[in-house]
């Protein structure tokens, strides 16, 4: 870290040692994992940057954001619609929810058998190491999984700006009114903490600038469509990770410019494996940072990932909001009908993921898919065996990964991805 920011985190109420702690760790898993790679593109280096700064400039200048006026709200899932944010002239910032911390310290108030992203929103908050939640002015949490919903019945005592929004289970006219509801509640909120009225112009800006930075890593997402791929699925998944952190403009453009690196990689054959390295797609829960360990293990048995069917990756990225809305009314229709089409696994039933695997599947060339589950996650698990089926039946070989945080089943994991990557060669 270029600067020593020890005073704003004791402002924040971090709790030091144990902070410096989780950045050694983060530090050397950061070194050993991304920049052990070989052949990684000029651009990346932006990227390294900020994970670098996560805890330090990138909070320095939310800091100064606040001074200035602007507020900070933090979210835990792609439901929570980034336009309204933007446009109120607030900054949104993904919660940390990929390591496990305070283990000890949240299973006296959660049950062991919680998916482990859930208890790591928790373990970052008790163990006092997150500055992304402290300098939040409002926290939304959103009933997805009943794990979450439950949860947030707890985090409430534990943070004073929750704001609880509930979400449809189905897709049909009363979940669609539901969401809707639940939107335009989420805009009054969010001018009552801004004090800004957002009127049409303003949700036109808030619109193009997320669907511009939208565009960009679907551009870089369509960029590894080719062998070889130009870049590996650990820094296209980080790109994924960092567009939740990053200030928008600044995401958009570094993600452009890593996009021209890899058509010039593409105009000269260049890649980060070598040509005909297996293809997998990666398909389930999301893989919030630091949570890097099952793309890891699968670039380091002999495969490359080619995509993410993830909300952190093209679930949670594809689909742009229609900006051609001249009112309010028409234009929170348009965030309406965008979002309501994210097909996460809360859906029931959920056809359209199904589909979504299926497609990327072909049009990644992907030679097989891994199913990636966190135990305890019971949308995600109990999709996993249809997909498996429905993937099979297509003759797309599947992988399916029940796992967690610890790195206990490490080589476990390892022996069955490379059976599985041997089987597709
Ligand atoms: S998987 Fe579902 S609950 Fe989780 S971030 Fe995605 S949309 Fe939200
Ligand atoms: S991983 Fe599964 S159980 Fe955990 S929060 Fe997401 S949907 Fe809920």
């Amino acid at each position: 870290m270029s600067e020593n920011y020890k005073e704003m985190w004791k402002n924040l109420g971090l709790d030091l040692d144990q902070h410096d702690a989780l950045l050694k760790v983060l530090g050397k898993g950061y070194q050993d994992i991304y920049l052990a790679q070989k052949d990684r593109p000029e651009g990346m280096g932006y990227f390294d940057f900020v994970m670098s700064e996560v805890h330090g400039l990138r909070i320095k200048e939310l800091m100064d954001e606040k001074v200035a006026g602007r507020k900070v709200i933090g979210s835990f899932c792609v439901f929570v619609p980034e336009e309204i944010v933007q446009v109120a002239d607030a900054t949104l910032v993904g919660l940390c929810t990929g390591a496990d911390f305070a283990i000890e310290e949240v299973e006296k108030l959660l049950p062991r058998n919680t998916c482990s992203l859930i208890k790591s929103a928790f373990g970052f908050k008790l163990g006092k190491v997150c500055p992304y939640i402290e300098s939040a002015d409002m926290i939304v949490g959103e009933n997805t999984c009943d794990g979450k919903k439950k949860s947030y019945e707890i985090l409430k005592n534990l943070v004073s700006n929750l704001y609880v929004m509930d979400l449809p289970q189905v897709k049909s006219a009363e979940g669609r009114a539901l969401l809707k509801a639940e939107y335009v509640r989420f805009k009054e909120a969010v001018e009552e903490l801004t004090g800004i009225t957002i009127d049409a112009e303003r949700l036109k800006k808030g619109i193009e600038i997320v669907n511009n930075k939208r565009k960009a890593i679907y551009r870089l997402s369509s960029l590894r469509k080719v062998d070889p791929a130009p870049i590996s699925g650990l820094d296209a998944l980080l790109a994924n990770q960092v567009f939740f952190y990053d200030n928008p403009a600044r995401f958009t453009e570094s993600a452009n410019k890593i996009c021209d690196e890899l058509e010039k990689r593409i105009e000269n054959g260049e890649g980060v494996f070598p040509k005909k390295t297996p293809r997998l797609l990666l398909s389930g829960c999301p893989m919030a940072v630091p949570n890097w360990k099952l793309p890891r293990i699968t670039e380091t048995s002999g495969a490359v990932i080619v995509g993410e069917e993830s909300c952190v990756g093209e679930r949670g990225t594809r689909n742009l909001t229609d900006d051609s809305g001249t009112t309010v009314d028409k234009l929170m229709e348009a965030i309406i009908d965008r979002y309501f089409q994210v097909d996460c696994a809360i859906f029931t039933p959920n056809p359209d993921r199904l589909d979504h695997i299926i497609e990327m599947a072909k049009t990644y060339k992907a030679d097989g898919v891994i199913h990636y589950g966190l135990q305890f996650c019971q949308p995600y698990l109990m999709e996993a065996m249809p997909v498996e089926k429905a993937l099979e039946a297509k003759n797309i070989p599947t992988l399916r990964i029940d796992t967690d945080y610890s790195m206990e089943d490490v080589g476990q994991l390892k022996t069955r991805v490379e059976a599985f990557v041997e089987l597709l060669k």
